[in-house]
């Protein structure tokens, strides 16, 4: 039986995957050159795809890295000579500060409750003028919780030197964001793409990347070939600096082509429908409940549940029945599971999974 996986990344392949695999090794993608025409016009056109399907600004900036954390670190080298400020909804957040902790900065942090959302009054308590980098975690994938982006917007509006990086990872392509508040997204491509690992896409204004040229003129230690003034060099030949991953540029370029087709308004709402209804069906349950509470910070995409009992007891009662779940992030693995609800998850599957949750209890 071919399994279905509602699992939060690697997830469930976006339907046209396959075709895309076929026509890579039909077609010499796994030997062609990073250094030549097709690939030249591969990477120009997924930047441009990119911007279309996401609404980024012409003026920015589209490299591709190997992963979501990788993202985290170039962020941290290229924009941050000291002083980052983190704002904690759940473990991804917390790893994204701790490599800024890794790499020598003075990071601090406001942290929320697991599963709750951020006490705004305690960003009173911090002077803004002396953070160079507001770091944010769009959909916390540990926890499900989704950062009200509208406030830090209006941060970017009070605070126009403040550069402001988003972990987009589990967010993508649902979140519409609004990029000309900020200078540098990140996320890879195997959870809401529905691609396999191995990819990453950075996003980047041009005040960030002049603040890591001025970084590099200053003699700082910003990361060797993926630091931002390299990876601009050899973006402008619709080049990466290193040999790529070739095979996952070209699965993108075609679930690019395959979304735009389909529409990414029709995505989103297909999303918040299939939420709405996953959503409702835990609010209901009596062995799980939803882990967040307020219903406006309850993430579309990565869905955590409270379980009574053992979630391994679950996954391994809808494994049998073909339904891949995931477990709970880190010392949650067995009080909860956690549900991925990305493009890729059709209603049906949706309807198919709420009837094998019901049959558990
Ligand atoms: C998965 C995930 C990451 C890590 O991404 P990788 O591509 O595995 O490095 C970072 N942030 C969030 C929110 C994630 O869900």
């Amino acid at each position: 039986m071919k399994k279905v996986f509602f699992t939060v990344g690697p997830s469930q392949n976006y339907k046209s995957v396959q075709k895309h695999l076929l026509k890579a090794v039909n077609e010499d993608v796994l030997s062609i050159s990073h250094r030549g025409d097709f690939f030249h016009q591969l990477f120009l056109e997924n930047v441009a795809l990119l911007k279309k399907l996401l609404n980024i600004p012409q003026d920015f900036h589209v490299f591709f890295i190997s992963s979501g954390t990788e993202g985290m670190e170039i962020s941290i080298n290229n924009l941050v000579l000291e002083n980052s400020l983190h704002l904690i909804t759940g473990a991804f957040g917390e790893k994204f500060f701790n490599i800024a902790k890794d790499l020598g900065k003075k990071p601090v942090k406001i942290s929320a409750e697991f599963g709750k959302g951020l006490d705004e009054d305690k960003l009173k308590e911090i002077d803004l003028s002396k953070i160079e980098l507001l770091c944010v975690t769009q959909n916390d994938t540990s926890s499900g919780i989704v950062f009200p982006m509208d406030k830090i917007y209006d941060l970017k509006r009070k605070n126009k030197n403040l550069l402001i990086a988003v972990d987009f990872v589990s967010g993508v392509p649902f979140g519409d964001l609004e990029y000309k508040y900020l200078d540098n997204v990140f996320f890879s491509v195997q959870k809401g793409f529905g691609l396999p690992a191995g990819l990453g896409v950075l996003v980047i204004s041009d005040k960030a990347l002049k603040k890591s040229q001025k970084l590099l003129d200053l003699g700082k230690d910003i990361g060797s070939y993926h630091n931002l003034p390299t990876l601009y060099s050899y973006s402008l030949k619709s080049e990466t600096p290193e040999t790529p991953n070739v095979l996952a540029i070209f699965l993108l370029n075609g679930v690019l082509k395959d979304m735009g087709k389909y529409g990414i308004q029709r995505l989103r709402k297909e999303t918040i429908k299939k939420a709405d209804i996953l959503y409702g069906f835990l609010d209901k349950s009596k062995i799980l409940s939803p882990l967040v509470n307020e219903k406006s910070l309850r993430s579309k995409t990565t869905i955590v549940a409270k379980i009574k009992g053992n979630s391994l007891d679950l996954i391994s009662f809808c494994r049998k029945r073909g339904i891949i779940l995931g477990s709970g992030y880190g010392e949650n693995k067995q009080k909860q599971v956690r549900i991925g609800n990305f493009p890729a998850h059709t209603l049906l599957q949706v309807k198919t999974l709420i009837k094998i949750l019901s049959e558990f209890a």
